[in-house]
């Protein structure tokens, strides 16, 4: 079979990069493992843990409507239909792919496949594909950690976690990166006794502490405890349960026993046992795929996209970069340029943010100015009753571009989207506090943060009157 364009691995970049090429009118063959379209966002990601987050929101809404004298009889979880609920929104989002697939002229593919040189793949299904263009787009899978990841029942990844067998009594999420903190969130809400356990000194390391704040405040509320600068260094499993034993320095008790264990360590790229030495393509000492500013490999006609080609492991990352490889492929004189690329964590309160923030200025020794605006002063977030939330801009004290948005509060991940396109199109602080945005919204505490800047902001009074 001869096609002109290879894309080996069907997920949000592959696919994305597929359907751009079939509509540029490329001959596409696409090649994956899983019977449809959509790749771990939709059959063991973003999809399913998003459908049991909106079921945790409501739960714990449900929980919270008493402080508003509205009293509701605790939830009857039917674990049976919240699964069937989940697995028909990931069935009916992939079904729409495939019909996407075959309505462009996309040849599909199911099958594992793998190189034999760099212009050959063989599939599992006997099926030999020979490509003038191919894009890797294989993706990442979780860690394994040897005293971790045992083969037990009661010890679950991402992908396990998502199936919902049960609901266990306790469960011990060992990571508090997007993953622990996301399928804790669900967990917890369901009515397990969760406990974190995290590595270093704070939830979602690497990300702005003024956004982790009111996050570790509210599950601290939620989840039995949450453990920092705590190592997991062993799970074994005992007759009833599972015994985990923690090393850290505040660690009172160092052995646990725990219903199930959730391990989420973090994810690495799935570039092994793809055939890449006989292609000829090279990978870093972490296993990504070396890819230049237009996604080329080492082999000129092959591309890498997504997560195995590197970091952020994000969705909307790889789908942006599949579409570049396929302009590339066209001949178009695209590049790898984006100012910012946003991050959403789902959990309760949401946190997202783009571009520059605080904590990375610093360490850049970067000059900036930071607005903070909290949302007890949004009329809004006070009726929804969330003023826990923050909204936060760094900005270029000389120019007065925004360089970063940050912000932690219920559809964070929504409000982002503003915050990007700002840095995008290289507004200033000015510009932002200029727009007028729509009263009584979220977005106000975005536009007031800007306002902030330049001594406009309504509800926040900084100035000391002298007369
Ligand atoms: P992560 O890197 O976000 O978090 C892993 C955490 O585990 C880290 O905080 C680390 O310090 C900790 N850790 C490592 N070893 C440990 C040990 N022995 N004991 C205790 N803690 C330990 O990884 P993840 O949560 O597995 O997610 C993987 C990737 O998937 C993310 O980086 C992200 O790119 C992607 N993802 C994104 C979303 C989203 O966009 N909302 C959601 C889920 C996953």
């Amino acid at each position: 079979m001869d096609t002109d364009l290879l894309v080996l691995g069907a997920g949000p970049g592959g696919y994305a990069a597929a359907f751009l090429a079939a509509d540029r009118g490329l001959r596409v063959t696409m090649v994956d493992a899983l019977p449809k379209p959509g790749g771990a966002c939709l059959f063991v990601g973003c999809i399913p843990s998003k459908a049991l987050l909106h079921a945790a929101k409501i739960i714990t809404e449900t929980h919270e409507a008493e402080s508003w004298g509205l009293k509701f009889a605790p939830p009857q979880i039917d674990l049976n239909a919240l699964r069937a609920r989940k697995d028909k929104i990931v069935d009916t989002l992939a079904s729409h792919l495939a019909k996407l697939c075959k309505d462009r002229q996309v040849t599909w593919q199911q099958g594992r496949g793998t190189f034999e040189d760099a212009n050959t793949l063989a599939i599992d299904n006997g099926t030999k594909v020979r490509f003038k263009n191919c894009i890797i787009a294989t993706g990442s899978s979780p860690t394994q950690i040897p005293n971790l990841s045992i083969p037990s029942p009661r010890v679950l990844d991402s992908t396990g976690a998502l199936k919902l067998e049960s609901t266990p009594a306790s469960l011990l999420v060992v990571g508090g990166g997007y993953i622990g903190l996301e399928m804790g969130t669900v967990y917890a809400a369901l009515g397990s006794k969760v406990t974190v356990v995290e590595l270093t000194g704070s939830l979602l390391p690497g990300v702005d502490p003024d956004l982790v704040r009111p996050l570790y405040q509210r599950l601290q509320g939620q989840f039995a405890k949450i453990h920092l600068n705590t190592k997991v260094a062993k799970v074994e499993e005992v007759t009833d349960g599972i015994r985990a034993t923690l090393e850290g320095p505040e660690v009172s008790e160092p052995q646990a026993t725990i219903d199930k264990v959730l391990v989420a360590v973090g994810r690495r790229p799935n570039s092994r046992n793809l055939g890449l030495e006989k292609a000829g393509v090279a990978v870093d000492e972490k296993g990504f795929i070396k890819v230049d500013e237009r996604r080329r490999t080492n082999v000129s006609h092959i591309y890498a996209i997504g997560d195995v080609a590197g970091e952020p492991m994000l969705a909307h990352k790889a789908s942006h970069e599949g579409k570049l490889a396929v302009e590339v492929i066209c001949g178009e004189p695209a590049v790898w340029e984006p100012r910012c690329i946003p991050a959403v964590v789902f959990t309760d309160p949401e946190i997202a943010w783009a571009g520059l923030m605080e904590n990375e200025a610093k360490k850049q020794n970067r000059e900036v100015k930071v607005a903070r605006f909290h949302w007890g002063a949004s009329g809004r977030a006070t009726t929804l009753g969330r003023s826990d939330g923050v909204s936060k801009l760094v900005v270029d004290p000389q120019t007065d571009r925004i360089l970063g948005v940050g912000l932690a509060g219920p559809g964070a991940g929504e409000l982002i989207a503003e915050g990007v396109l700002a840095i995008e199109m290289a507004a200033t602080a000015r510009d932002v506090a200029l727009s007028i945005h729509p009263h009584p919204t979220l977005t106000e505490t975005i536009s007031e943060a800007a306002e902030s800047l330049h001594g406009l902001a309504t509800h926040l009074y900084k100035i000391k009157r002298t007369k």
